[in-house]
């Protein structure tokens, strides 16, 4: 609890003790109303308050305005009833306030929950100076500094390791409690928690562009993009609250006028009476805090799981995912090509890989890091000039004064040299060294091993329709689309026409169905943006795919997509619970209150009853089970 709500808690205290102990004094008139007015304005003044300065504003119809007219109106029936029973205006005003202390406290802890996450802010940075650790702001950690990081910290900034291996966890990140082994010249992503040895990195990123602070970035807006559901329930609090105030004003005037006219007793008091109960009853504040705080916890609980959804309107459109369109590359396969073959080679097959790896030492697709690994030698950036990557093509650069040419069918076509084509399975990466066809290095890549899995589950929860799209070739496309039970592949194709392919899907699908695309953000930023939800995913250290998707799995598992998946569907059964729940009762109290069989005990019960219960349902949110 922080300060705010100790105080609350205090007054809340105070206020029913003075109530107990003025239920056994025996005094009336004036002093009475004096006495009880002490509970009633210790627990209730910031009502009263908000609600004068809503009437001052202009902004009536609130919640603090109901609860002001109802107990006020309470005070003064009793004052001119002469009954002298207070109890009830500051029961009300004391129930009201524990509900509203009850909500505080559990949007704070769903808050907390999520910033649970926050826990991968790191607070330093160590940089070494004359063999002393000193403690940096990461912030004014330049690029390029040496970092070292101990066991037991957190990595504060990206970087790559220059010395000392360790093992990672990463768990905060991604869900996954299996600690990852690294060592010297590795990537390693802020956030993680070095678990063994000391590392030294050399940092390759500013603080603010790290992946800890992208991800800190996306879950603290994550709550402002609004679903549907909580569109709805601000629109209907809007027309609700004043239908409820002119309904309570019918009860209270109506009736009594109406058996002046046929000659009986007004009974003013009795229709006033039901018509602050009816107020009460009416505060709709279940609905208004439980439908924003169960997506609040649904988005905590996927991001506990490493799943990041950038706002409840991505939440509700991942439960009604149909269709689910994948990215081949790093995607469904690892992305990591092993070389097989070097064919038809002009030059020493050692000197081919050695012009592409380094053609390719700019790129960041999975074809290029692999050619760089399989050239195994450090690569000296400086002997590539001109690097131009063709997108859905390949490379081309000059290296060492030789124009190169690095990619597919298609790109050497482009550049006017007909390629020898190759028969052996996998992606051929044709080369050309200053306009002359010089051979073809044949490579391949693996599955992942969630990838069938992945689309299994997919398929038996409900998903109508699994998609494949790749830049690769036929053959390969369809292998890998038969070993995991892909309904539908398109292959060969340019990013542009992934878009397109992806369009063509959105327009033939149910209006109400969603189709989510997969991908690892490298080239396909622009089909993640257009899929009703793109899930990216591995996306930690891609920068384009934090910012283009809609959802970030933080791991490369394709399961997750399911999980995710899963994760949106109970958050939204929970959503649907707590509007029918909270609505049906209101309902029923109005009917009981109109008709004069709820006083305004049993209406402040039911209110904070079913706020309550409300609550906890969405708190339900925030668990999630594993798959
Ligand atoms: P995917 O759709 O499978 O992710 P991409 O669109 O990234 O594939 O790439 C499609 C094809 O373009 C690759 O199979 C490869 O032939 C070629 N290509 C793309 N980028 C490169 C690169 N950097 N080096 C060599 N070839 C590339
Ligand atoms: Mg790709």
């Amino acid at each position: 609890m922080n300060r705010k709500q100790k105080i609350m808690l205090m007054r809340i205290i105070i206020s029913a003790l003075l109530m107990i102990v003025l239920s056994f004094a025996d005094v009336a008139g004036a002093i009475r109303f004096i006495l009880y007015m002490i509970p009633y304005l210790i627990v209730g003044y910031d009502i009263l308050l908000k609600a004068a300065k809503g009437i001052i504003r202009g902004h009536v119809f609130d919640e603090c305005f109901l609860m002001a007219i109802a107990t006020v109106g309470a005070v003064a029936l009793a004052i001119y009833s002469r009954s002298g029973d207070y109890t009830e205006a500051v029961a009300v005003m004391l129930f009201y306030q524990i509900g509203e202390l009850f909500q505080n406290y559990a949007v704070g802890k769903s808050r907390r929950n999520i910033t649970q996450l926050m826990d991968i802010r790191p607070d330093y940075a160590n940089i070494e100076h004359d063999g002393k650790l000193e403690k940096t702001d990461p912030d004014d950690v330049a690029v390029g500094s040496i970092i070292v990081v101990q066991p037991g910290e957190k990595v504060p900034i990206d970087g790559i390791v220059v010395q000392g291996s360790s093992s990672l966890d990463t768990s905060a990140l991604t869900g996954e409690s299996v600690p990852r082994n690294i060592k010297e010249g590795d990537e390693i992503i802020s956030g993680s928690v070095n678990m063994t040895g000391v590392l030294r990195i050399r940092t390759e990123k500013e603080f603010g562009d790290s992946t800890v602070s992208k991800i800190l970035d996306l879950v603290e807006n994550a709550s402002s993009r609004k679903s549907r559901s909580e569109n709805f329930i601000s629109r209907f609090a809007r027309v609700y609250t004043p239908a409820v105030c002119i309904a309570a004003l019918v009860l209270a005037l109506l009736p009594p006028a109406a058996s002046l006219i046929i000659g009986n007793p007004a009974r003013w008091d009795v229709w006033i009476y039901r018509a602050l109960t009816f107020l009460v009853i009416s505060c709709p504040c279940a609905l208004v805090i439980s439908i924003p705080l169960s997506f609040f916890a649904g988005i905590g609980g996927a991001s506990n799981a490493g799943i990041l959804v950038k706002g409840s309107n991505y939440l509700e459109a991942l439960s009604k995912t149909k269709v689910v369109v994948f990215d081949k590359t790093g995607t469904l396969t690892k992305g990591v090509f092993e070389v097989n073959a070097i064919h038809h080679g002009t030059i020493d097959d050692a000197k081919i890989i050695e012009y592409a790896a380094i053609a390719e030492c700019a790129s960041s697709h999975p074809i290029a890091k692999s050619l760089q690994r399989a050239y195994g030698k450090d690569i000296d950036r400086g002997r590539a000039e001109n690097i131009r990557e063709i997108s859905g093509g390949g490379i081309i650069a000059s290296v060492d004064g030789h124009s190169i040419a690095c990619g597919n069918e298609k790109l050497m076509r482009d550049i006017g040299i007909e390629p020898i084509p190759c028969h052996s399975a996998g992606t051929i990466i044709h080369i050309a060294i200053d306009g002359e066809y010089s051979g073809h290095i044949v490579i391949s890549d693996e599955l992942k091993p969630n990838s069938a899995k992945a689309v299994r589950a997919l398929k038996s929860a409900g998903v109508d329709k699994t998609v494949m799209l790749t830049g690769d070739v036929h053959t390969v496309a369809e292998s890998v689309a038969s070993q995991l039970g892909i309904d539908v592949v398109y292959s060969e194709l340019l990013p542009a026409d992934k878009v397109d392919k992806v369009e063509e899907l959105l327009s033939a699908k149910q209006p109400d169905a969603m189709l989510a695309f997969v991908g690892d953000g490298i080239n396909d930023a622009p089909v993640l943006g257009r899929a009703d939800i793109g899930i990216a995913m591995g996306a930690m250290g891609s920068d384009a795919a934090i910012e283009a998707a809609d959802v970030v799995l933080m791991d490369d598992d394709p399961l997750k997509v399911m999980k995710a998946i899963r994760i949106s569907r109970k958050c939204m059964r929970i959503v649907h619970q707590n509007i029918v729940f909270a609505i049906g009762i209101k309902l029923i109290c109005l009917v009981l209150g109109a008709l004069g069989f709820a006083d305004m005990w049993l209406a402040i019960f039911a209110d904070v009853g079913v706020m309550i219960i409300a609550v906890l349902n969405a708190i339900r949110a925030l668990f999630v089970k594993k798959l």
